[in-house]
């Protein structure tokens, strides 16, 4: 059989993507909730391609059939949109990057797109390492790369030891991202990257984003963000002028966590100081079809699909989690076992007037309840309990409705002690620039009523009166076994 000839596919490539232009165009003048829902995925292309399936179909394929050689030459080539194969391209991870891409650029004019990975870290990696390339023609020039110590445990181990350490890519440290000069004064013609992490996770570190962005900019360098606390229903620094955003997708976006997800959302023509055309136009497009092509930090299209749809309720979600959050947070600063409440929502924190001018619920202005920009700052919290880090472990052991563990953004309430978790690896040393001291729990609140949050917190801390902890046996569900409780003497 003759092929209709190459033509005839770049033809159909081209309808097809002014089609798509048009829909996602329509998508981004819709409000924030609407495009949380409905995402990029509309009811033409249900009933055009996907048996009128209201909800996004799972597509597990690993690959896509071509209907002759030309069209195959043409999808490999880039040529003409393609799911060729998962590792690079797939259906239903697109309509995740698409929801993502549009709720990150949600009230700015600027374009964005978005590539998801299979977890935060690589969805980290693959913001940052594109920018810590060597210049050919001077192959033995220096690199660095600023960025502030209060970040994730885990970012702080890619770029003290994957980067720093192990190849020689210096992380200039900012230890107060409050004070500008300080931002500044670490810049040189060696840069390739500023980055922060705000709020940060645990220790809620925030700055001044437009500021800070300005400096970037300043010196011809792009500003990355860690999102991941916030969430874009709650802060779009794009729209503040970051260049790149990163989320840890299986935090609060994923919040049933049912799975690891990472996202790079990035808007049109970074700012940056690498002779790179294509990557400066298009960053997430670019590192999707190239350097994650090649490296292959792909998520499964199950997963995406799992995200996708827990993204529908964001919005919402994160305006009762925040005000559960604020009611646990005002209870504890009373409390007499309580040296001290972390949360950007309270008067008493330091940063909670800079947190109030960027941390504003999507579409507040214009929701029935509020009817005008409205703070709300987020599910996470921490607090430092008045005792040493044995007391810490005491309370912590006590809890029975929250959950013990190293995660946050669930629909659960979950508490862990960084020092010994999350933030364990970094060593006591790294744990002063993080601020992470032994006594403090990090408390992720969850939607149940916060009354009964409040109730466990409260029985919790009794234990430093001298109540008695109870704790399960280790019977790592074998055969289903129901464990035993030991009692254990505090
Ligand atoms: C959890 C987390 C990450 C890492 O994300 P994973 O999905 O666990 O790989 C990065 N940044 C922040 C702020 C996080 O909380």
């Amino acid at each position: 059989m003759s092929s209709p000839g190459i033509n005839h596919y770049l033809d159909a490539a081209k309808r097809a993507t002014a089609w798509h232009a048009e829909n996602i165009k329509k998508m981004r003048s819709c409000r924030f909730d609407t495009i949380a829902v409905h995402g990029i995925y509309s009811m033409q292309e249900a009933l055009d391609f996907n048996q009128g399936s209201v909800i996004e179909p799972i597509y597990m394929s690993t690959s896509q059939a071509y209907r002759d050689a030309d069209e195959m030459e043409a999808a490999l080539g880039y040529q003409i949109p393609t799911w060729c194969y998962s590792r690079i391209a797939n259906p239903s991870v697109y309509y995740l990057e698409g929801v993502l891409a549009l709720l990150e650029g949600y009230g700015s004019d600027v374009e964005t797109s978005c590539v998801v990975t299979s977890s935060g870290m690589s969805a980290i990696q693959s913001a940052v390492d594109p920018f810590l390339i060597i210049d050919r023609n001077k192959p033995n020039q220096p690199m660095n790369f600023v960025a502030t110590t209060q970040v994730y445990g885990g970012t702080f181990q890619q770029f003290a030891i994957r980067k720093h350490q192990e190849k020689n890519i210096e992380w200039r440290k900012v230890i107060n991202a409050n004070n500008l000069d300080e931002w500044e004064s670490l810049i040189d013609e060696n840069t390739r990257f500023v980055y922060g992490e705000m709020p940060s996770n645990p220790g809620l570190g925030f700055f001044d984003l437009e500021k800070v962005a300005e400096i970037a900019h300043k010196h011809n360098l792009p500003l990355i963000i860690d999102s991941t606390v916030a969430t874009p229903a709650l802060l779009r620094p794009i729209q503040h002028g970051a260049d790149i955003v990163v989320q840890s997708v299986t935090k609060s976006l994923f919040t049933s966590g049912f799975g690891i997800c990472g996202a790079v959302i990035s808007r049109k023509n970074i700012t940056t100081n690498i002779d790179n055309p294509q990557m400066k136009a298009d960053f997430a497009m670019y590192i999707k079809l190239l350097p994650n092509r090649d490296n292959g930090p792909n998520i499964s299209p199950m997963n995406a699909i799992l995200a996708l749809n827990d993204i529908r309720t964001i919005r919402s979600r994160m305006d009762i989690l925040s005000r559960n959050t604020l009611k646990v947070a005002h209870f504890l600063e009373t409390h007499k076992h309580i040296q001290e409440v972390e949360y950007l929502g309270l008067e008493s924190h330091p940063l909670y007037q800079l947190a109030s001018k960027y941390l504003i619920l999507a579409d507040s202005e214009t929701d029935d309840c509020y009817g005008k920009p409205f703070n709300r700052y987020g599910h996470l919290m921490s607090f430092l309990v008045k005792g040493d880090a044995d007391k810490t472990r005491d309370v912590f052991n006590a809890f029975t409705r929250i959950w013990r563990g190293t995660d946050l953004g669930r629909i659960k309430s979950i508490a862990t002690i960084p020092a010994i978790s999350t933030h364990s690896q970094q060593g006591e040393e790294g744990r002063k620039l993080a601020g992470i001291p032994s006594n403090l729990i990090r408390l992720c609140v969850g939607a149940e009523h916060p009354d009964d949050v409040i109730k466990d917190i409260d029985q919790a801390l009794s234990v430093l009166d001298g109540k008695k902890v109870f704790i399960t046996s280790p019977e790592f569900s074998a055969g289903g076994a129901s464990s035993a409780t030991l009692r254990k003497d505090s």
